[in-house]
């Protein structure tokens, strides 16, 4: 139980990695706390109490201020401290230069980059200490075809994150990012047929996409005393994809 008494936010909890990732801090004796948008953040939250552990499902729109500081206000009423933020919530919208309209560049850039902002902003004055993870994205290392407002958004998540270690770290809080790969949520089986993701595996170095526990125990490794000198990183959990050219 290496985050008992320990107190997790976990943004877009309601599916895909957010989900993965707060079962994995639930099983680890974590209180977690499920901030889903539409998603089934509420059936999360079920299922890890009825496991025994400690939830609670609190409705978030991450891109929004009254809706983030609402959010947290719910988390201090409940739990009374907060631990660790898994930025985490994310959308991907197609489009290039042209074909992007400004009101998906907005919605992109507002969900992916400045709700990872918001939630900081309000979450770590409650933080005495402890850790951030901001999920970026393999897109946030290097280019991507028509996605255009993704990849400028995923890339701003890398500096971010490197800014944000330095603020934090004489207050004991580290901070650093994930980028996965192609991992299995419906972020990509929206996108491709079950046919197209095996032939998208076999181009990844490992010859698969990832699952979405196989990120979460990157970032539980991330949080954990196991990683207490690592601060302003930025880890990609791709199969081999950023390693180079093949
Ligand atoms: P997902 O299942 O679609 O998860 C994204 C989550 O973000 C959803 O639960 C969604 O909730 C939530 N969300 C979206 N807008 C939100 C908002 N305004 N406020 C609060 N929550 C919001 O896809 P995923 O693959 O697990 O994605 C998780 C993260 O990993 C994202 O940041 C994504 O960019 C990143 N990532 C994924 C992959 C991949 O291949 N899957 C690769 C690299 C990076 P609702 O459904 O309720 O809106």
């Amino acid at each position: 139980m290496r985050f008992k008494n320990k107190v997790v936010v976990v943004t877009g909890a309601g599916s895909g990695i957010g989900r993965a990732i707060a079962l994995a801090f639930a099983k680890e004796g974590a209180s977690v706390v499920i901030a889903s948008h539409h998603s089934d953040g509420k059936k999360v939250e079920q299922e890890i109490v009825k496991a025994g552990g400690k939830a609670l499902f609190v409705q978030a729109d991450v891109s929004g201020s009254a809706s983030v500081r609402s959010m947290v206000d719910g988390v201090i009423k409940k739990f009374k401290r907060v631990d660790f933020l898994v930025n985490n919530a994310g959308i991907l919208l197609h489009g290039d230069a042209v074909s992007t309209s400004e009101a998906d560049w907005n919605r992109v850039l507002d969900v992916n980059l400045k709700g990872m902002f918001l939630c900081a902003k309000y979450v770590v004055p409650c933080m005495k200490s402890g850790a951030i993870v901001n999920i970026s994205s393999e897109w946030g290392l290097s280019g991507g075809r028509d996605v255009l407002a993704y990849c400028a958004s995923k890339g701003g998540v890398v500096n971010l994150t490197r800014a944000m270690a330095l603020d934090y770290a004489r207050k004991g809080i580290r901070v650093n990012a994930v980028c996965p790969g192609l991992i299995n949520t419906k972020m990509l089986t929206g996108f491709f047929s079950k046919k197209e993701l095996r032939e998208i595996g076999q181009m990844v170095p490992m010859r698969r996409i990832g699952e979405p526990e196989e990120i979460a125990r990157v970032i539980l490794f991330l949080c954990s005393d196991d990683a207490s000198y690592v601060t302003g990183a930025v880890l990609s959990v791709d199969g081999g994809d950023m390693a180079g050219t093949y």
